[in-house]
């Protein structure tokens, strides 16, 4: 069945039996056909206006600069905890929130190239990794007189373990990958990967930010040694919410972070002379953290602690599964993978044409995101996105751009 009424039937039949489809009223919903970039910033949820002023008003306004005493100055260790627990696989005392994506790969890889003996000259990663990492990393070979070691890598894929290994080696001082590509969605199979980087005496710094809150992670059962990621995808945290970092326990004292500020310090309030780290994950902090800025991710945290990250992988599946449907049944190819096991929440279309397609969807109010050089890529917030929504944005682009059901 491959004509598109057929798909809105389809749609509202898989509505109707989706457990998560009552998540969906939870988020503030605009007038917007259909919301396909929630893997960039994701919806707020309703009570999150509540939330921000009710913080205003007591929790800042009422308790004013006790409140650091009382919770602000736990809150990265805590917030850290509590989202190990519910979204990282993380044992508590590993995970910290703060700062941006991009600054935490900064000091935890800077730490990590620091670390290695002089011989290991390489940092590995992949050639289609995400633009800042990328540049953090030029930036630390340049500094400490390493050399990059760049995985090709497929852009309708991502790097499969047998080529992570062919790049791992003696020479390897740290391997960054993303966890899920953000052009492709490829789902990196992140054990074997760890493990092949421990079995070269080389450590693995995963970037999360396209799966957390999307894929089950399993940072301790990986036995990873680090990992960074973003909040404001799909963990509803909004524009520039902080990030988080995540260390294992047996690099903390051996690894130095390079921003060493008051709050690494193991008493920051002491105010004392010369920097001594903190005990623990604390030591990975820097300066004030972005107190305010958490409030909206400690909502998104109690709608997942709720409902369970295998319940959202299940229903991410769902969607993405739909999404490739669709675009077999309007001929459009594919540049993600077909194996579900292999993807994450969004799936990327060519279209020669794509930049103006994009845009013109938008003036639609169908809001995927544009990827250059072709690709139409289509994120699917498996809490917000509705089966019905994801049928009725292909079929303002099956109008836009013109194209019918292949058979
Ligand atoms: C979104 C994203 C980032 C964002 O970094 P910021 O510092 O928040 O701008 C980094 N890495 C990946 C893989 C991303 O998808």
């Amino acid at each position: 069945m491959t004509d598109l009424d057929g798909l809105a039937d389809r749609a509202r039949e898989l509505d109707a039996t989706d457990p998560l489809a009552r998540c969906r009223d939870r988020f503030v919903l605009g007038p917007e056909t259909a919301y396909l970039d929630g893997n960039s910033l994701g919806r707020p949820l309703t009570v999150t206006a509540d939330a921000l002023a009710r913080f205003a008003r007591e929790d800042w306004g009422d308790r004013l600069i006790r409140g650091w005493d009382e919770q602000w100055v736990a809150l990265p260790t805590e917030l850290g905890d509590r989202l190990g627990s519910v979204l990282l696989g993380a044992a508590p005392g590993q995970t910290i929130v703060g700062d941006s994506t991009s600054v935490l790969l900064y000091k935890l890889a800077r730490a990590a190239v620091d670390a290695a003996p002089a011989e290991r000259d390489e940092i590995v990663l992949s050639d289609d990794d995400f633009p800042t990492d990328r540049y953090l990393l030029e930036g630390i070979a340049a500094e400490t007189g390493r050399t990059l070691r760049w995985i090709p890598t497929d852009r309708a894929g991502g790097v499969p373990p047998e080529q992570a290994a062919a790049a791992i080696g003696p020479r390897t001082a740290l391997v960054v990958l993303s966890h899920v590509t953000y052009r492709s969605g490829y789902l990196a199979d992140a054990a074997p990967i760890t493990g092949l980087a421990h079995d070269a005496g080389a450590p693995v710094l995963w970037d999360l930010c396209h799966s957390v809150g999307s894929v089950p992670v399993d940072l301790d059962g990986w036995g990873a040694d680090l990992a960074v990621g973003c909040t404001y995808k799909y963990l509803g945290g909004g524009p520039g919410s902080p990030a988080f970092a995540y260390v294992a326990t047996r690099h903390h004292g051996v690894l130095r972070q390079p921003i060493q500020g008051w709050f690494g310090r193991h008493d920051p309030f002491a105010m004392a002379a010369g920097y001594e780290p903190a005990a623990g994950i604390r030591q990975f902090l820097s300066g004030t953290p972005p107190v305010l800025a958490t409030v909206p991710l400690q909502v998104g945290l109690d709608l997942y602690a709720e409902v369970g990250i295998d319940a959202v992988r299940t229903k991410s599946v769902g969607l993405t599964a739909f999404a490739v449907e669709y675009a077999d049944a309007l001929g459009l190819e594919l540049a993600s993978p077909r194996d579900p096991d292999r993807r994450g929440g969004h799936v990327t279309v060519r279209h020669p044409d794509a930049r103006a397609l994009v845009a013109a969807l938008w003036e639609r109010g169908v809001i995927p995101d544009f990827r250059a050089p072709d690709g139409v890529r289509i994120g699917l917030s498996p809490l917000s996105t509705s089966f019905a929504e994801v049928a009725a944005g292909f079929e303002v682009l099956s109008e836009v751009a013109g194209l019918r059901p292949t058979s």
